[in-house]
C-alpha cells in the first residue's frame, strides 16, 4: 500500500488571505477555495492544513483540517490518521484486491461462513437496506454483471441475452446471507462489489476522526465523494464545485455549511463498444449499463447516503427523485450529450451559489 508521505503534500491557507488557490480534483467534482486579498491584513484566526494523497480507493483524495494558528502539527497528525482510515477501508473492502475481505468472500465456496470485520459487515448491511430502499436499483450483488460489461469493453462486443441472464442469476441478494460475524453464500458464484458505497462510508469514517479532534472545521474528499463540516478556511460556508460532465469547467457551485456531496456519472469511468459509451453503473433490472442520467450529484447529511443515492439515481433517472428520503437532495443531467437538461430538487436549488449555465428545471414532488 502506498504511503501518503511519499505522495502527499501539505499546503497551507492562512486566514482570509489567499496564499494558495486550492484546487481539489474530486474525480467528478471539484472543490476549491478561492478569495481575494483582504484589504486590511489582520491576524488570521484560521489556518487550513491540507493533505493530498494519491491512489486511495482508485482515485486521489484531499483532506483538510481548519485550526487556529499554532495547531498545525496536531492537524497534520489528525489528517494522517484520517488517511489511514481510508486506506484500511480500501484494504478491507476493495473487490479488486484478492486479499481484501470482499476478495476472499467473492472467491469463497457455498455453504461456509466467511468471517468479516464489523466494518465490512456494516457496509454490507447498509447496502442491503439500500437495495430495498431503491427498489433494487442499488445492488452490490451485481458484481458478475460489472465484470461481464468490463470484459465486453475490453473485447469490444456487447454481451448476449443469455450471458446477461446467467450473470444475474449467478449473484443476487437471495444468495447472500448476512450473519453476525460473517457472510455465507448459498452459491459459489455470488459476488459483491462495494464500489458504489465503500468510498462514501470510508469518507464518513475519516470525517469521524477529524470531528473527534478539536478542529474548527474539516473536509475529506475522495474522488468526488466529499464531506465538510465546521468553519471553512474562508467565509461562512464551504464552496463545492461540481465538474461539468461533458467538458471542462464546472456545472455548478454549491455552498454548504456542512454535509456530504457525491457525484456519479458514466462520463468519468466508462467503457466503449463500437464507438458508443457505456456507464460503469449497471441497471440491475435491465442488466445493462445505466442510461437514465449523464451525471447525478447528491447532497445528504453523510457520504454513504449521498454515495448510494448518486449511484441509484444514475439507474432510476428523474423517476428516482420521488423516492429520495427526507434530507437528501439531488441534481441530475438527463438526455444526450447533444440535447440534455438539468433537473434538481428544490432543496438542492437552495444550495446553488449562482445560476447554472445549463437549463435547469426545479423538480417539485407535488407538481409532477
Ligand atoms: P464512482 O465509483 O465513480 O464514484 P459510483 O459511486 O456510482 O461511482 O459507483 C459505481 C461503482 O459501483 C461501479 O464501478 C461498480 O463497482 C458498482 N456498481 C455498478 N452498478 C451498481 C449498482 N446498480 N448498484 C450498486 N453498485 C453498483
Ligand atoms: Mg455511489
Amino acid at each position: 500500500m502506498q504511503s501518503c508521505s511519499s505522495t502527499g503534500s501539505k499546503d497551507r491557507l492562512i486566514g482570509g488571505v489567499l496564499i494558495l488557490t486550492l484546487l481539489v480534483l474530486t474525480g467528478v467534482g471539484l472543490w476549491k477555495t478561492s478569495g481575494r486579498q483582504a484589504p486590511n491584513r489582520i491576524a488570521p484566526d484560521r489556518i487550513a492544513v491540507v493533505r493530498r494523497c494519491r491512489a486511495v480507493m482508485g482515485t486521489d483524495c484531499t483532506l483538510a483540517a481548519v485550526v487556529r494558528p499554532g495547531k498545525e502539527a496536531q492537524a497534520e497528525e489528525v489528517l494522517e490518521k484520517a488517511e489511514a482510515v481510508l486506506r484500511r477501508a480500501e484494504a478491507r473492502m476493495s473487490s479488486w484486491l484478492d486479499d481484501s475481505e470482499i476478495g476472499r468472500l467473492n472467491a469463497a465456496g457455498a455453504g461456509q461462513q466467511v468471517p468479516l470485520s464489523p466494518q465490512t459487515l456494516e457496509v454490507l448491511r447498509l447496502a442491503r437496506r439500500a437495495n430495498v430502499q431503491t427498489g433494487g436499483a442499488f445492488d452490490v450483488t451485481c458484481r458478475p454483471l460489472v465484470e461481464l460489461w468490463r470484459s465486453a469493453g475490453e473485447c469490444g462486443e456487447v454481451p448476449g441475452r443469455a450471458e446477461l441472464a446467467e450473470a444475474r442469476a449467478a449473484s443476487n441478494w437471495e444468495l447472500v446471507e448476512l450473519g453476525d460475524s460473517g457472510v455465507t453464500k448459498l452459491k459459489a458464484t455470488a459476488r459483491v462489489d462495494l464500489g458504489g458505497i465503500a468510498k462514501g462510508w470510508a469518507v464518513d469514517r475519516a470525517v469521524d476522526v477529524l470531528r473527534r479532534a478539536e478542529l474548527s472545521g474539516g473536509m475529506v474528499d475522495v474522488g468526488g465523494d466529499l464531506v465538510c463540516f465546521g468553519a471553512p478556511p474562508e467565509g461562512e460556508s464551504w464552496p463545492v464545485d461540481v465538474q461539468h460532465p461533458l467538458g471542462p469547467g464546472h456545472l455548478a457551485t454549491l455552498r454548504l455549511p456542512s454535509g456530504a456531496v457525491c457525484t456519479s456519472g458514466g462520463y468519468a469511468r466508462f467503457i466503449e463498444i463500437g464507438g458508443k459509451r457505456y456507464s460503469h453503473i449497471i441497471d440491475p433490472r435491465t442488466r445493462r449499463p445505466a442510461e437514465a442520467a449523464l451525471s447525478v450529484t447528491v447532497v445528504a447529511a453523510d457520504a454513504v447516503t449521498a454515495d448510494i443515492w448518486a449511484t441509484a439515481l444514475s439507474v432510476l433517472g428523474p423517476e428516482g427523485l420521488k423516492q429520495l428520503p427526507d434530507g437528501v437532495e439531488a441534481m441530475m443531467m438527463v438526455g444526450t450529450e447533444e440535447d440534455h437538461k438539468m433537473l434538481c430538487t428544490p432543496g438542492f436549488h437552495d444550495l446553488l451559489e449562482e445560476p447554472l449555465a445549463e437549463r435547469l428545471t426545479v423538480w417539485e414532488a407535488n407538481v409532477e
